[in-house]
């Protein structure tokens, strides 16, 4: 699967936002947006800035949340595709298809500091869902599903090196519980409209995709 590569903090830059690409560094002073806020990545600083359009904030929001959740353009598209058809409001529909990702849920259990370390934790093959092997990051899970770090894996010096685990920027969310020592997460409800990222204005990505 093909994915970007380049420098993350480019990206938090580029949308003037802190993205938390980066695990523990995003704490800390090196966060490159909290040195240098307002300065997107090969703006000179000279020169008049014009109101952006309707078009330029919708198509900013998409990218902004297409980025922090790490998703390819198709991706993205097709998980607001699913998000439409399915009964509700679409924009909260949309960010609940892409926390329920297992990639992120992964994330937001702390096994990984960021959704890219995440991801690749679970292509890599450390993860159950209810029993079974589970190396697809787009897997979409619902409530009851019970994700484990695979028995062989839960010897690895990574997993033993996280003495707790939770994700250094937020508590874990209600909607899921972890056992810690069991190295096993539930997902016991649906994410609300306050679970899901607040940073994110839904309404301005449906509109970039109803143009
Ligand atoms: Fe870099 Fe993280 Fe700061 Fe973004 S939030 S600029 S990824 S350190």
């Amino acid at each position: 699967m093909a994915r970007y590569t380049g420098p993350d903090c480019k990206l938090c830059r580029r949308e003037n936002v802190k993205l938390f690409l980066k695990g523990s560094r995003c704490l800390s002073k090196k966060c490159a947006v909290d040195k240098r806020p307002n300065t997107p990545p090969g703006h000179q600083g000279s020169g008049r800035r014009r109101k952006p359009s309707d078009y330029a904030v919708q198509l900013r929001e998409k990218q902004k949340a297409r980025r922090m959740y790490g998703l390819l353009e198709d991706q993205f598209q097709r998980t607001f595709d699913a998000a439409e058809r399915l009964p509700g409001v679409t924009g909260e529909n949309f960010l609940r298809l892409l926390e329920l990702r297992l990639d992120n849920v992964v994330y937001r259990l702390g096994f990984g500091s960021s959704r890219d370390q995440a991801r690749q934790l679970v292509n890599h093959g450390h993860f159950q869902v209810n029993g079974r092997k589970a190396s697809i990051p787009s897997i979409q899970l619902g409530t009851g599903d019970v994700i484990t770090v695979r028995p062989g894996s839960k010897n690895r010096e990574f997993f033993k090196n996280q003495a707790e685990f939770g994700s250094p920027r937020q508590a874990i969310p209600e909607w899921l519980q972890l056992d810690a020592e069991a190295m096993t997460g539930r997902i016991v409800g649906q994410p609300g409209r306050s679970d899901l990222e607040t940073t994110i204005n839904e309404q301005l990505i449906v509109e970039y995709y109803s143009r």
